[in-house]
C-alpha cells in the first residue's frame, strides 16, 4: 500500500472516531492531519518510504536550527556547523545501524501502545487518540498486526 492510502485511511478513521468523541471541527481537522502523519510512521524502517524521505530532510533542518539556537551570540560559524553535523551524523548512524527489518517491531501493537503513551505523556489525550488511530490504521492496512 502506498503512503497516500495509509495517510488517507489514518485521517478518515481518526476523523470518524473524534467526531463520535464530540470533538469540534477545528480539532478534528488538525488531529486528522496528525493521524495521517502518524499513519506513515511505521514505515520509518524502510529506506525508500515517504516518512524516511521526510525525516531525512527534516533532521538537516532541525540540526541546523538546533545548532544555531544552541550557539551563543559570540560563537563562530564552525561551532554552529559542528553541532549540526554531529546531530546529522548521529541520526544517520542510528537509522543505518539500528534500523529494524521492514515490517518488524515498528509494525507491532507494542510500538502502537508506546507511541500512544508517549503522546499522552507529553501532549494530550485527543492527540494520543489520533496518533494511535493513525499508527494502528497502518498496521491494519498492511495486515501486519503483531504483538511485538
Ligand atoms: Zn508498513
Amino acid at each position: 500500500m502506498d503512503w497516500r492510502s495509509h495517510a488517507i485511511i489514518g485521517a478518515v478513521l481518526a476523523a470518524v472516531v473524534l467526531y463520535f468523541l464530540h470533538a469540534n471541527l477545528i480539532t478534528i481537522s488538525i488531529l486528522s492531519i496528525f493521524a495521517a502523519f502518524s499513519a506513515l510512521l511505521p514505515d520509518i524502517d524502510h529506506s525508500m518510504s515517504k516518512i524516511r524521505v521526510i525525516t531525512d530532510r527534516a533532521i538537516v533542518i532541525f540540526a541546523l536550527l538546533y545548532g544555531y539556537n544552541s550557539c551563543n551570540p559570540s560563537c563562530q560559524t564552525l561551532e554552529f556547523l559542528k553541532t549540526a553535523l554531529l546531530l546529522i551524523g548521529i541520526y544517520f548512524l542510528a537509522i543505518t545501524f539500528l534500523k529494524p527489518r521492514h515490517r518488524g517491531i515498528t509494525h507491532s501493537l507494542l510500538f502502537t501502545v508506546l507511541y500512544g503513551a508517549f503522546l499522552y505523556a507529553f501532549f494530550d489525550l485527543n492527540l494520543a487518540i489520533a496518533g494511535v488511530i493513525g499508527y494502528g490504521s497502518h498496521l491494519l492496512a498492511d495486515r501486519q498486526i503483531k504483538l511485538i
